[in-house]
């Protein structure tokens, strides 16, 4: 067997560490690569917006590449394709949402016309070189999420991108485990799992647990509510906008990103809102607080984000007042827990609860 015939498998980045996941899979001097994702830099990285992984690999090896396909629209996952793309001129293959999330990304970096997006659904078969690619659903915190199983002539890897086994998840669409059964009986040379916080001994609950957490919320706050998570997180907008129409109060989207997503997940119909529940920031700070819920980005106390700008009193259309009830929804990502009591203790300075 010479050299071309093996199958090399390349981490290029996120394995062992939390972040910027991009994997290379190479055969016959053919490469398919999964992911291109960015890591949050730490709280002593001063002055650095996010982390990329080092692809000069794929970059000197651009014209071996026959494709690029995402899992999901996490940014650990999209968040470098446009740094990708500029250098390797390859067609990227996506579930519909996860397209439209590479999309506004590219919009904003001016590259729309440079890539080439192939929409995949999940459940489809791509030929991508000599990769057989066979997509399946996987449950995560975004919807439209995939995971690969990947026939190669050295045999089939199965890459689950990041998922999770939640059997009453919020959009009633769990991991397709028959594929997964079908790939076990077929016979796998290669699992590579993808899931934070696997060493921990038990379960994790479904996000079903949070509807009833919210409700305490909706029901107790005196005033404003504030709920910052992850602006991909589109599952979590659904829960705050459900929470909404039970308890009788107006929502809005703060922040470009939170704005733009809830948008774009609108229109293809993952999120649904009621037309009289869903205003705008201007007409919400025009309601009574009691009447008003807020979204926004910020639950990893990142400086930048709105729940950054509220905490340290420099956003711009409104500021923290006493009675708002402000809910990080979101675990910390490991590394962060820092920056997130600081954004706590400030935001608490400022007369937040
Ligand atoms: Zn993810």
């Amino acid at each position: 067997m010479s050299k071309e015939q093996k199958l090399r498998i390349i981490p290029i980045g996120g394995l062992g560490e939390v972040g910027k996941n991009m994997m290379a899979y190479e055969y016959g001097g053919r490469i398919l690569v999964v992911d291109a994702g960015l890591m949050f830099p730490d709280n002593d990285m001063l002055g650095v917006d996010y982390i990329i992984p080092d692809f000069q690999y794929i970059r000197d090896n651009a014209k071996r590449v026959d494709g690029i396909i995402i899992t999901h629209g996490h940014e650990d996952h999209i968040g470098a394709i446009q740094h990708l793309l500029a250098v390797v001129p390859a067609p990227v293959y996506a579930t519909p949402l996860t397209r439209g999330l590479i999309e506004v990304k590219l919009a904003r970096n001016g590259l729309s016309n440079k890539a080439e997006l192939r929409t995949v659904q999940a459940g489809e078969t791509v030929r991508i070189g000599p990769f057989q690619v066979e997509t399946f659903h996987v449950c995560h915190s975004i919807p439209d999420a995939i995971g690969l199983g990947i026939t190669t002539p050295a045999g089939l890897i199965v890459h689950t991108g990041d998922f999770k086994f939640d059997q009453t998840p919020v959009d009633n669409w769990p991991t397709d485990f028959a594929k997964l059964a079908e790939f076990s009986a077929r016979g796998v040379a290669v699992l590579l799992g993808d899931s934070t916080n696997a060493e921990r001994p038990g379960w994790t609950p479904s996000e079903r647990v949070i509807g009833p957490a919210f409700d305490e919320v909706f029901l107790s706050a005196p005033g404003r509510i504030i709920i910052a998570t992850f602006a991909s997180l589109i599952a979590r907008m659904q829960q705050v906008a459900d929470a909404a129409v039970r308890n009788g109060r107006k929502m809005a989207f703060v922040g470009t990103s939170m704005v733009d997503n809830a948008k774009i997940a609108q229109k293809m119909g993952y999120l649904d809102i009621p037309e009289k529940t869903l205003v705008s920031l201007e007409e919400a700070l025009h309601l009574p607080d009691k009447d008003v819920v807020l979204m926004c980005t910020g639950s990893q106390g990142e400086p930048s984000s709105i729940i950054g700008r509220l905490a340290t009193g420099t956003n711009r259309q409104f500021d923290v007042e006493a009675g708002d009830t402000i809910v990080l929804s979101s675990h910390p990502i490991p590394g962060n827990e820092e920056a997130i009591s600081k954004t706590i203790n400030r935001l608490m300075r400022r007369g937040g609860h």
